[in-house]
């Protein structure tokens, strides 16, 4: 298999699976069980991973929440702000192209009496500044923006948002899920008051997340989504999931040797060698500041799904992981202005830091007999080559 999924999920590090190891087998007490040497032991390494994801991020340790998934955190900080603050507002502003945990969430809070404003972006994936300023009310309590797009890598001008956010005196939450291992990413630069990560989009574990929430300079309230005992400052209850934990922080650390640039360069080169080689191809949002790794490309008239039958071999993606179960085109395509019919023609390519330039020409030459065969066969297509069709 050529695995081009990773914004998906992405491949277990085995030096992360190393140090997982121990917590699975002998060190398996738990790290709430402070009365005995072997709780303390699992509490410890808790810490230490704390620690790591805090320094990554460069913040600090008591503002990292451990949960078990960036799904679990987005709906943390949404309806545990929305409950906390609906007294001084009940406005969140998000966007249209934001991932389905967000959106969703949203819906139900909607049915909770929540007034919520969709960001509509342009044909680029990029919501307008001066309009998300308009948008902010006295009754706005959630700003909630994720950094990089899961499907087209898109990346939002966070510094700014922040900063807008910071002038109206508004909390400002970004889904950074899927910049995390894919570029440099710390609460330093980025003035974020919450944002959440989840260890299987950099190399570690899946069900194992966290959420950042500043505490320091701000003090921010949010009700927790599961009660239980007082783990995680009776934020977020339930056993510690120590491997998990521990391979984040590994994880996490591992990030910092990504080559980013080697990354972008053969997604750069694979779409060159894309649209030069295989006719009636666009690159979406190709012109906007986007991620390393990431590649959304349209093929005129060929459905992702049939295209997907034929590169079996390959794993990529006709949509957001989350949705590609789902008859719907992509939300994501069609809010920037795409067709039903191209966004169903449309694949995700995400790479990762095990990608190599000999699967990425493989692909391509694969995508080429695909596309064609597939094409050769199809009326719409010889239609539209004759002038038949948009
Ligand atoms: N947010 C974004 C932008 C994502 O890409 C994903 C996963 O695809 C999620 C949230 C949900 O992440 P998790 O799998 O940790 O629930």
């Amino acid at each position: 298999m050529i695995y081009l999924d990773n914004n998906a999920t992405s491949r277990l590090d085995e030096r992360v699976l190393d140090r997982m190891l121990p917590y699975l087998r002998e060190d398996y007490a738990n790290a709430s069980s402070l009365q005995h040497k072997m709780g303390r032991h699992a509490n410890q390494a808790i810490e230490e991973a704390r620690n790591t994801i805090a320094k990554v991020l460069q913040t600090q340790p008591k503002e990292i929440f451990f949960t078990s998934s960036a799904t679990e955190s987005i709906n943390m900080v949404l309806r545990g702000v929305f409950e906390r603050y609906q007294s001084k507002g009940k406005h969140i502003i998000t966007c249209q192209t934001e991932h389905k945990a967000t959106l969703t969430t949203c819906e139900y809070l909607e049915k909770k009496g929540a007034k919520v404003t969709y960001l509509p972006v342009n044909k680029s994936g990029a919501i307008d500044l001066d309009e998300l300023k308009n948008r902010i009310t006295a009754q706005t309590i959630l700003v909630s923006l994720m950094s990089v797009n899961n499907e087209t890598g898109v990346i939002h001008p966070i510094k700014e948002i922040a900063e807008i956010c910071q002038a109206k005196d508004v909390l400002f939450f970004c889904d950074s899920t899927q910049s995390i291992g894919k570029q440099a990413f710390d609460l330093t630069t980025y003035p974020i008051d919450i944002c959440c990560l989840s260890a299987h989009k950099f190399h570690g574990p899946k069900g194992i997340g966290a959420l950042f929430v500043r505490r320091k300079t701000k003090p921010i309230q949010i009700a927790p989504l599961i009660t239980g005992g007082n783990q995680e400052q009776a934020l977020r209850g339930g056993t510690y999931n120590v491997p998990s934990i521990v391979g984040m922080g590994t994880a996490i650390l591992h990030t910092k040797e990504v080559d980013y640039t080697a990354i972008r360069q053969l997604r750069d080169y694979f779409e060159d060698r894309i649209q030069h080689e295989i006719e009636e191809t666009i690159v979406n949002a190709q012109e906007a500041h986007r991620i390393c790794n990431t590649s959304n490309i349209t093929f005129r008239h060929v459905r992702a799904n049939e295209i997907m039958t034929k590169i079996s071999d390959i794993a990529v993606s006709s949509g957001s992981a989350c949705v590609s179960g789902s008859r719907d085109s992509s939300h994501v395509l069609k809010a920037m202005g795409l067709t039903d019919e191209d966004a169903f023609c449309s694949l995700r390519f995400s790479l990762s830091k095990y990608s190599t330039a000999q699967e990425i020409d493989q692909t391509v030459e694969a995508l080429k007999t695909a596309v064609s065969t597939i094409r050769q066969h199809s009326p719409i297509w010889q239609m539209y080559k004759k002038g038949l069709l948009g």
